[in-house]
């Protein structure tokens, strides 16, 4: 069986599709392989998922969805997706703390490569999770749970340590949220009072092509009680209320957007910004982000609009969150709170690929971590140790040699970019 990205943009190389419906079938394929890799809902951009060998979907396997009221968890078959989830949560009075842009992609997937959403409170997705269930090398079960010594190392894993079949995550009573577009936010206003742009809603995103005078969009999403009401804002620091809904690549039409103008609605029908019936963003795109540290967001901004000419040709749209920090080992927001700078690119991968090694190096002296999930030329500045931007770099590589020690779960990717063998 073929199998591409979501984007398209890359064929996985595996030798053979596995679609197990059972626990005990996962454990078989991986007892059975040499070199075998999870699948979630397919939308990296890069080839962390890939192999030569098996691959392994995890949508096929039994969706039940069970809640601990009392330990404030509920856990999930790996390959569900968050949207799925959400819909099972919200009726019975439970929210997760936060979603990414887009309900479509499976929970161990994201939580894999640190998916994350917007918020200055906000922790990354990953950073919900309380306990899972991997497939380990020899074909057996174990379980890992908050507290673990191997915990940190094994949450955002990039699929090294083993096959996810269920993941725990906590969850919080329901919310409301209201959402909101301004447009024109002069950057002069962003850079001189960031602080209170974020904090001026429970998730904020800036959208821009980092060139001229004034952010194009922001969205502001704001916890409501359930079934509250919510006044909506007027000026937020120079910008103006959208007169109507807004999609965040210019000239496409809304309709696969979240509700916007301020009406209270759902957390998972808010928090995300396009719907999960609808393809999410455009659909014929890459994507590239780098998280850096909150303290250098302002210098790292003004570096990135001193690219602006540069990007802007190739560029879909841009767009600014915030993530709060972690202690996850390879959390791109580990060791404090991040501010993302994420590109939504024309689908031309070579001109990307071109124009990633300079945006590399105009943040590399703020250290930049680049998204796990998506485009990235390196790991760091060309010459320097991954390990300065990633302190607890050592104990993951220790973790997989002592779990994975012929190797089952690597593969290029993780060999390069995570285990420096490549
Ligand atoms: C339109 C679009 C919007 C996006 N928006 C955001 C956003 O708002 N924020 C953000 O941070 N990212 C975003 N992303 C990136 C995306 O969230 C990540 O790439 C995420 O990893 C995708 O999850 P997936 O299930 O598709 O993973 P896949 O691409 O299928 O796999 C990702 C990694 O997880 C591993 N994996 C998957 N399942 C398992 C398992 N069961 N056990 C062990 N390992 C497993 C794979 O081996 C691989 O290494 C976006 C991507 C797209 C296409």
């Amino acid at each position: 069986m073929t199998l591409t990205t979501w984007a398209g943009n890359l064929t996985y190389a595996a030798a053979r599709v596995h679609e197990p419906r059972t626990v005990e079938q996962v454990q078989e394929v991986v007892a059975g392989a040499r070199r075998v890799r999870a699948l979630g809902t397919r939308h990296c951009f890069n080839t962390v998922a890939d192999t030569s060998d098996d691959l392994v979907r995890l949508d096929g396997l039994d969706p039940a969805v069970e809640v601990d009221a009392a330990a404030r968890t509920v856990t999930v078959s790996a390959g569900t997706r968050y949207g799925a989830l959400a819909r099972e949560l919200h009726p019975q009075g439970w929210a997760l703390h936060n979603l990414a842009s887009l309900p479509h992609i499976s929970v161990a997937g994201a939580v894999a490569t640190a998916t994350h959403g917007s918020g200055d409170r906000s922790r990354n997705l990953a950073a919900a999770v309380a306990g899972l269930d991997l497939v380990t090398a020899d074909g057996s079960l174990r379980h890992l749970a908050r507290g673990d010594a191997d915990f940190p190392g094994a949450v955002v894993a990039l699929g090294a340590l083993g096959v996810v079949v269920r993941v725990t995550l906590d969850v919080e009573p329901a919310y409301d949220v209201a959402q909101e577009v301004h447009t024109d936010l002069p950057w002069d206003a962003v850079l001189e009072h960031l602080d209170d742009v974020t904090g001026s809603a429970d998730s904020v995103s800036l959208f821009t092509d980092w060139t001229g005078p004034a952010v194009r969009q922001v969205w502001r999403k704001t916890r409501v009680a359930p079934g509250g009401a919510y006044e909506p804002r007027v000026d937020l620091f120079g910008a103006r209320p959208a007169p109507g809904p807004l999609h965040p690549l210019p000239g496409i039409d809304p309709v696969n957007c979240t509700q916007q103008l301020g009406v209270p609605g759902p957390w998972h029908e808010r928090l995300p910004h396009f719907r999960l019936e609808f393809t999410p963003s455009n659909g014929d795109e890459l994507q590239s982000e780098y998280l850096v540290p909150r303290a250098h967001a302002v210098a790292a901004i003004e570096a990135m609009r001193g690219l602006g000419e540069v990007v802007a040709p190739l560029l879909q749209v841009a767009e600014v969150r915030t993530i709060a920090g972690d202690d996850l080992w390879l959390s791109t927001a580990e060791g404090g709170d991040r501010v993302g700078l994420h590109f939504t690119w024309l689908p031309r991968q070579a001109e990307v690929e071109a124009v990633l090694p300079r945006i590399e190096a105009a943040l590399a002296p703020f250290g930049a971590r680049p998204h796990w999930g998506k485009l990235f030329d390196a790991v760091g500045a060309p010459g320097s140790d991954p390990r300065d931007l990633y302190p607890r770099l050592d104990d993951f590589r220790a973790l997989v040699a002592r779990t994975d020690p012929d190797g089952t779960f690597r593969n290029a990717f993780v060999d390069r970019h995570v285990l420096g063998l490549g």
